[in-house]
């Protein structure tokens, strides 16, 4: 669980930001520098478990997904003099330190008032945040290292919702609608099949929850099944031969 200071693994809109203050601090030749970034749920579990369930000070009043830092919009900014972190703030060095935060209110960086070195993006709210409502233009490279810490979390509290902007695999092109257009219809041996989940089965655009949802079937409602993908059923509602999307198999009875 070591501090990462990867800055693809903070939110864009965030990590522009960053860079931008890191290189007013280099003109005004404060030696600040990230000591820490993004910080996975476990790391934040542990640092916050330090004077509660194992000895030490404590360091944060934040549990696992509790702090900015999960969503990749906090970065922690330490002196970095001598080839060594330092956490001073007396004499001269006190100054430097607002002019950090100087610095950061430019770029509408928020410190935290118990927190020197923190920093965070400006009006983002923790609980919409934990509901999965992120700051607009999120890239890959954020969305992917959130999403490996959301599904790598098994343990209370529950993991936000994995981000839109999270990569998807496409589908093999094996089950892809154009290439069942390539066909001929009369080669397609469609079985048909009854919806059996009493509040409707959601139709999605590819094999998985990740994909969207292009309908709602109702109970009941017949669909020809054209093929099999892992769990996943590639279902035809017109009759026609052509996908129409995919169904969850377990809500699907062959007739
Ligand atoms: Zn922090």
């Amino acid at each position: 669980m070591s501090r990462d200071t990867n800055m693809a693994h903070l939110h864009p809109v965030f990590r522009q930001k960053v860079e931008l203050l890191l290189q007013d601090l280099l003109s005004a030749q404060l030696p600040f520098k990230v000591f820490e970034g993004f910080r996975s749920p476990e790391r934040q579990r542990d640092l916050f478990n330090q004077g509660r369930s194992r000895p030490g000070a404590r360091v944060t009043n934040a549990d696992a997904w509790s702090s900015m830092h999960q969503y990749g919009v906090a970065a922690d900014f330490v002196l970095y003099i001598d080839g060594k972190w330092s956490w001073d703030d007396t004499g001269e060095r006190k100054k430097w330190w607002q002019q950090l935060h100087k610095l950061a209110d430019k770029q509408q960086l928020q410190p935290l008032s118990w927190e020197l070195p923190h920093l965070q993006m400006q009006g983002i709210n923790l609980a919409q945040l934990q509901r999965g409502n992120y700051p607009q233009n999120g890239d890959n490279d954020w969305a992917e290292n959130l999403q490996q810490a959301i599904t790598g979390w098994s343990g209370l509290p529950t993991a936000p919702p994995i981000p839109i902007e999270a990569p998807t695999r496409p589908p093999l092109p094996a089950a892809t609608e154009a290439d069942n257009r390539t066909l001929p219809r009369t080669t397609i041996t469609a079985n048909k099949a009854r919806v059996t989940a009493r509040d409707g089965l959601r139709l999605r655009a590819g094999p998985g929850t990740s994909f969207d949802i292009k309908t709602t079937l109702v109970s009941g409602q017949q669909v020809n099944v054209l093929g099999q993908s892992g769990d996943w059923s590639q279902v035809d509602l017109q009759g026609d031969g052509l996908a129409d999307g995919y169904c969850h198999s377990g809500y699907l009875a062959m007739e």
